[in-house]
């Protein structure tokens, strides 16, 4: 019920930022902010001065005109020494002040500058003397009318994958000069192909395709200098098929193949239908939610002329302080794996012949989300024997499922820098677990070996390192021309031999031609209709639906009724921008300055959601910013929380991705924990808190003090009706939590699968989540009293909806086993789960297998083996009480399992 008119958020419509930006990426190279490395007051001078008034968004390219900062200036200011810490080396800056004018970051990791010099990272493409810089980015004007539904395949076996590579491909190698074949190599961003008005420079196009024979450019426009925002459909395939007119007249004459960070929907392209986070999809527990996302995403990135999506994200989500914890399937092997499994069969289907898939890349090989302080990118500290147990099995699931590409992961695992490792990159990925396919590298990653990690002595022996070490095929270099120079000179001082370029050169252009580019190297027009299709956003919103997870419901507080007089309060009730976060329309999510107009009606918040539901505007007040900084409206807030029935609070986070969401602690801003304490002080009226967040914030006594407490994670840009539709009842929430989500700032890194000798006492354990029916379990059955290699248990339960509402119950088999010699065993591990409908008063009975292999773990000497013991066998531990039976796991503790890596 609608009592008072609504007090909007003035939104900021005009799409003003300096394109300034840095970069993405070469800021990464100068950040570090909080690693141990000397760089953090480096970073901090740089982002503070870069992103202040000049810019609302980082984007590319930092222009000393732009911003006001001549690269003197930032060289004298770091020359003073300022940026010294102990054992660490000189830092400085240079600039190449031709047409890109970008900030490099060099450092001589124990050498001397003169040194430095000798290892140029410089951009030598042509200046375009008629550029004058112009600050402004606009939305893109293209409007069009997407078809209500389509047809589509489901295609999901026999799974498609790369194989061994053609003989015509051999062939075609061997035709190239060896410049080219380097070329094949090398991943450009295409920022640096954008001239200072925000168009393709395609001057600048030929000297990379004709000069360095580029195989492959990456990104958006929209996020590297570009005038639009977003690229719709129709200005984003001009733009590829521009460069890829250049690519087939010019230099080696072949199609060039486009990357981009498609991650949750094509979220990058104007309309592309954006679903939601990865945590999100894994809190489903439905694999066809990521299904459907990867399928959709694929057509929308291919409407675009972009043939290659960098996901999915098969990160485990461990450390839950680290920013990219959203990106992931969560924190669970199995769960992940699912997901893994079945998001690569939706981006890839058939996808040599389909051409409206594309190939993935699943990331980041390996093991980057268990930064040991949580920052991003900061060490792992990993045992071997752990990687192989938790970390790989969504990458065996991903590979086995067909992923054409892996990307590589940022970083360094046990000081061992991933990407010029042997073990990880060569015996792990290709030997181990069998991958055929095409491996790039992570933004400027071998560059980074001398310029970040101090790993290698300058670039060129980063470069060496990486070429001799490992089987990179791509380097997404991505600003310069140092991988190219670099490796072209190891051919031919006989240091690296040609036949391994030919190798990696083969692998990219056998990738060209399952995609098809050599038959149709364009973009399909005809697939722009699709985007956005209302089909595509019910298909989003149902994942949705599905994802929102109930964490609290105080005396069935939830759902509201239509008659109830609410008042909405908080920074994530009337936003579309917040439900995105990170790579939605920009890297960083769309800036303040662009607010929700950014999205041109592609999106809707949880008010437009409840006012739909409604037929009228209920009482909102923002209350509180974001950021958590300062309160509005507060008097009128608690006056009106005095008078109501119940109080609505949405907090949570703002957009933010890799480093720059790096944050001190996990618990949320005082002001929002403080606005709830403060209504519940006045008002008898329960609250309920509705949770926007890309990690699970931590929420002290507020947890106890809400009445009803919601995650809808990153929901994505059509988060609001179906969240609306959850408080209102028309949906019955059947998400579980993907991920343990902390009680208190200690407990960042605990998972579910930790000893169980330690104490697991999170806010909500792994798994946990709530719905509006009250649901029985019968329990479980059995086949036999034992399992063995080769003799599976089928274990069955019945589980009843005793109303009143229809549900969809997520049933999660767990194992527990109860001693293992030697090897401390896990709390719990998630074995296998399964997504029920029951109407009210219906039974299900649900059938699982467990087999001894899945039983099986691998020892500190790396090999995969049982101990036999006995096993309990445990249905939805955390939401239902003693839902068990044991089964004696039996065999020969000597004997090696074999099987692939953590299958
Ligand atoms: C991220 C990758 C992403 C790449 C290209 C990197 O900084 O780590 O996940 O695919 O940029 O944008």
């Amino acid at each position: 019920m609608c009592y008072a008119s609504l007090t909007y958020l003035v939104q900021v419509s005009l799409l003003i930022y300096a394109k300034l930006s840095y970069a993405q990426h070469a800021f990464d190279a100068s950040s570090a902010q909080g690693s141990q490395n000397s760089y953090s007051s480096v970073a901090s001078y740089s982002v503070e001065t870069l992103l202040s008034t000049d810019t609302l968004y980082p984007t590319k390219d930092v222009s000393s005109t732009a911003v006001g900062y001549s690269a003197e200036s930032l060289y004298s200011t770091e020359s003073s020494g300022s940026t010294q810490t102990p054992g660490s080396t000189q830092v400085s800056y240079s600039t190449d002040d031709s047409l890109y004018s970008t900030v490099y970051v060099y450092s001589t990791a124990g050498g001397s500058s003169a040194e430095m010099s000798s290892s140029p990272v410089e951009s030598t493409a042509p200046a375009n003397p008629e550029c004058t810089w112009n600050s402004i980015q606009i939305l893109d004007p293209e409007t069009w009318t997407p078809v209500e539904t389509y047809e589509y395949n489901t295609y999901t076996t026999p799974v498609v994958a790369p194989g061994d590579i053609d003989s015509d491909i051999f062939d075609m190698v061997k035709g190239l000069t060896l410049e080219q074949k380097v070329g094949q190599m090398t991943q450009i961003e295409t920022g640096q192909i954008a001239d200072c008005n925000g168009n393709l420079n395609e001057t600048a196009v030929t000297y990379w395709i004709e000069k360095w024979g580029v195989g492959s450019f990456l990104e958006t426009p929209g996020n590297h200098g570009g005038k639009y925002s977003w690229y719709s459909p129709k200005e984003f395939a001009d733009w590829t098929d521009a460069v890829q007119r250049i690519a087939l007249e010019k230099g080696p004459k072949i199609p060039i193949i486009w990357g981009l960070d498609s991650v949750r929907g094509a979220n990058y392209v104007k309309g592309g239908t954006i679903f939601p986070s990865g945590t999100g999809t894994a809190a489903t527990f439905n694999t066809q939610n990521a299904y459907n996302a990867g399928r959709i995403a694929a057509k929308d990135t291919r409407s675009a002329g972009v043939h290659w999506a960098f996901g999915p994200v098969l990160d485990l989500a461990v450390n839950k302080l680290w920013s990219r914890t959203y990106e992931d399937f969560g924190e669970e092997p199995y769960l992940s794996s699912q997901m893994a499994r079945f998001s690569t069969l939706g981006y890839q289907g058939d996808y040599k012949k389909d051409r409206a898939r594309v190939a993935t890349s699943i990331k980041h090989f390996i093991a980057y989300g268990d930064p040991f302080d949580g920052s991003d990118r900061a060490d792992r500290y990993i045992a071997k024997h752990d990687l192989l147990e938790y970390y790989v099995p969504p990458f065996q699931a991903g590979i086995d499922a067909g992923a054409a590409a892996v990307m590589e992961s940022y970083g360094v695992i046990n000081d061992e820098a991933v990407s010029i490792s042997q073990y990880y990159l060569k015996d792990l990925l290709r030997t181990q677990l069998g991958f055929k396919g095409m491996m790039v590298t992570d933004w400027a990653e071998i560059n980074n070996q001398a310029l970040k990690y101090f790993t290698a002595k300058d670039v060129e022996q980063a470069n060496l390192l990486a070429l001799q070490n490992t089987t990179i095929d791509m380097s997404m270099v991505a600003d310069d021309n140092t991988f190219s120079n670099i490796t072209i000179t190891l051919v031919q001082k006989g240091i690296i031999p040609e036949s391994r370029i030919e190798e990696s050169a083969a692998r990219v252009l056998q990738l060209k031609k399952d995609l098809g580019l050599f038959d149709a190297p364009y973009a399909d027009r005809s697939l722009a209709n699709t985007v956005g299709s209302p089909q595509d956003v019910e298909t989003a919103r149902n994942a949705v639906r599905e994802s929102i997870t109930l964490l609290k419901n105080k005396n069935n507080v939830l759902p509201l009724k239509a008659s109830d007089n609410v008042l909405f309060v908080g920074p994530t009730i009337n936003t579309t921008r917040y439900m995105g976060g990170g790579w939605n329309v920009h890297w960083q999510g769309p800036s303040d300055a662009e607010g929700d107009g950014v999205y041109q009606g592609f999106g809707d918040t949880i008010l437009k959601g409840v006012e739909q539901i409604l037929g009228c505007q209920p009482t909102y007040y923002l209350g509180v910013d974001i950021q958590g900084e300062n309160y509005t409206n507060f008097d009128e807030i608690l006056n009106a929380a005095r008078t109501v029935d119940k109080v609505v609070i949405g907090l949570g986070e703002s957009s933010y991705a890799e480093e720059f969401g790096n944050r001190g602690n996990l618990t949320l801003p005082a002001k929002h924990l403080d606005l709830v304490r403060q209504v519940a002080r006045v008002t008898q009226a329960p609250i309920i808190v509705v949770l926007v967040e890309g990690r699970p914030r931590i929420l002290e006594d507020v947890a106890d003090i809400a009445d009803s407490i919601i995650d809808a994670y990153l929901p994505g840009a059509y988060g609001g009706l179906p969240i609306a539709e959850i408080l209102y009842g028309k949906t019955n929430p059947s998400g579980r939590l993907p991920i343990t989500y902390p009680a208190e700032e200690s407990q960042a890194s605990d998972t579910v699968w930790q000893p169980a000798y330690m104490e697991y006492a999170p806010q909500w354990p792994f798994g946990y989540g709530l719905g509006y029916s009250s649901i029985s379990y019968s329990n479980v059955t059995l086949s036999s009293s034992s399992v063995s290699i080769g003799s599976p248990v089928i274990a069955s339960v019945k589980v009843t909806n005793n109303g009143p509402y229809p549900q969809k119950e997520p049933v999660l088999m767990f194992t527990q086993q109860q001693y293992r010699p030697f090897y401390a065993p896990e709390n719990y591990r998630l074995r296998a789960f399964d997504k029920v409908d029951l109407a009210v008063g219906e039974s299900k009975t649900v059938i699982f297998t467990l087999n001894a292999e899945d039983l099986a773990f691998w020892d500190s000497q790396l090999r995969r083996r049982i101990e036999p013991a006995p096993v309990n066998v445990v249905i939805n531990p955390y939401t239902q009480v003693n839902i068990t039976a044991v089964v004696n796991l039996e065999g020969d503790s000597s004997a090696a399992i074999a099987q692939g890596v953590g299958a």
